[in-house]
């Protein structure tokens, strides 16, 4: 379809809000919109932007967000706030600038919804997070969230029982990091005044909550945001490329998975801002190194200081370690056999996408949610248990590694993780549930 639409989008600048909806851009730009993609002032210092040859297909602009100053004096909350004025402001002025027909807005920034509506535009709120996350904090915010007092355990519609320990965690800890529970309950305060409501899932991967809310307003799946030439190597069209935080280190990653047998390497990764205090990173480490099976560690540069000395000149062996890799080329690599990860809701879709087993390790906010639903619901991991001392030790580590990666129950997670992947394909494939989805936000968008 021959379009002149033109599209703002706007993704709050994380890693974990960028890479799915640059790549749903990518999908609404190969249905023939024109895309212009919003970063900030604050984060685009680091950005590494990969192209695909010919040019990307999408347009970029940044925006002052007020906090590329430096000034780290004030709190979050006032930061938070500055952010917010400062970003209106400077979206509103860009979009009278641009002329575009409509904005497709990351669903935690909701006041981009005001500024649409000042400029007479529509607007779609995107969700970034798991529908399952999304509806735990519509019921905090409506007051709803359940609690069986004597069992500490809450009901939500079409959702599995969840103890306290399965809620994102910023619900029981939101006295902790209450800015950031702002965030994300807030999604929720304007979200049906939006023109549509866009969700980084697909019909089967969350059909009974799917099912609840499209009882409750209009949704759109359009997920797995994960570039379909991983899906389906056919669909060589759709170029992987995208905008990364952090150098990877591709070469080297993919070099050395080349050189090991099918299944055999654990891919452990914790995203980009969990963090783990020094005596937990020593056991995860030493964990890796008894498991006995080889393993590619990403850890960010500001954690490195954590590492036991000597690690890795002693494992150097079977193990590498490096800053950030290309996650979806890593996950999609014959090598890989496990993939030990922090839970991040865009890691666990593309793993789930990708038909990687999983080993649990949730740190905070969304994660332990998803860890719920990756061993209860989806049947495609283990979580680790963490102890008294609030570690994860070394031996359990090495335990849920094996348990994952060998024996009749390694195979029955691989044969589930597999039957996930079929369905990601299918959801995006053309005709697809996901994919007519796309369509029909096209045409709607076209149209009117
Ligand atoms: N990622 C990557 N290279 C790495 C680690 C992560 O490209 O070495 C990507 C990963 O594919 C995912 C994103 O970074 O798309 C992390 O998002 P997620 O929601 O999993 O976690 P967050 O960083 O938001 O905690």
């Amino acid at each position: 379809m021959e379009s002149k639409a033109h599209i703002l989008v706007f993704p709050f600048p994380a890693q974990g809000h960028i890479n799915p909806i640059l790549q749903f851009s990518k999908r609404l730009a190969s249905k023939g919109l024109k895309i212009t993609l919003i970063t900030t002032t604050s984060i685009s210092h680091s950005l590494h932007l990969q192209t695909p040859a010919g040019g990307a297909a999408l347009q970029f602009e940044s925006i002052s967000d007020g906090l590329d100053g430096g000034d780290h004096s004030d709190n979050i909350h006032t930061h938070l706030d500055r952010f917010i004025a400062t970003v209106s402001q400077n979206l509103a002025q860009l979009a009278v600038k641009l002329r575009p027909n409509a904005v497709v807005y990351d669903a935690i920034m909701p006041w981009c919804l005001d500024v649409a509506r000042g400029l007479g535009l529509r607007a779609a709120a995107f969700f970034t997070q798991m529908c399952g996350v999304s509806m735990v904090y519509y019921h905090q915010y409506e007051g709803n969230l359940k609690v069986d007092g004597e069992n500490c355990r809450f009901s939500m519609p079409a959702m599995p029982v969840m103890e306290i320990g399965d809620l994102p965690s910023l619900i029981p800890d939101g006295h902790l990091y209450p800015a950031f529970l702002r965030l994300m309950v807030d999604q929720f305060s304007n979200f049906r005044e939006a023109d549509w409501r866009l969700l980084n899932t697909f019909d089967k991967l969350e059909e009974e909550v799917l099912n609840w809310m499209a009882s409750q307003w209009p949704i759109k799946t359009v997920g797995p945001t994960v570039p379909s030439m991983y899906l389906d190597k056919q669909l060589e069209d759709d170029k992987d490329y995208g905008v990364n935080l952090f150098q990877p280190s591709a070469e080297v990653c993919m070099k050395w998975l080349d050189t090991k047998e099918k299944a055999s390497v654990v891919y452990a990764s914790f995203g980009s801002l969990a963090t783990v205090g020094e005596s937990q990173m020593e056991e995860l480490a030493w964990g890796l190194k008894n498991s006995d099976k080889n393993f590619l560690w990403i850890v960010r540069a500001s954690e490195e200081s954590k590492l036991p000395r000597n690690f890795i000149s002693e494992t150097s062996e079977k193990g590498l370690v490096v800053n950030w890799c290309p996650q979806l080329q890593v996950l999609s690599h014959h090598a890989v056999g496990c993939f030990m990860t922090h839970c991040g809701w865009n890691s666990t879709l593309e793993a789930l996408s990708l038909g990687v087993p999983m080993v649990a390790m949730p740190v905070w906010t969304d994660q332990t949610t998803n860890a719920k639903y990756i061993v209860d619901v989806w049947h495609t991991g283990v979580r680790v248990k963490v102890n008294e001392r609030g570690i994860i030790t070394r031996e359990e580590t090495e335990l849920r590694i094996k348990e994952v990666m060998e024996g009749e129950r390694g195979n029955e997670l691989r044969r589930n993780a597999v039957r996930w992947k079929e369905l990601a394909k299918e959801a995006v494939r053309k005709g697809g549930s996901s994919d007519k989805n796309i369509e029909e936000f096209v045409a709607e968008l076209v149209c009117t």
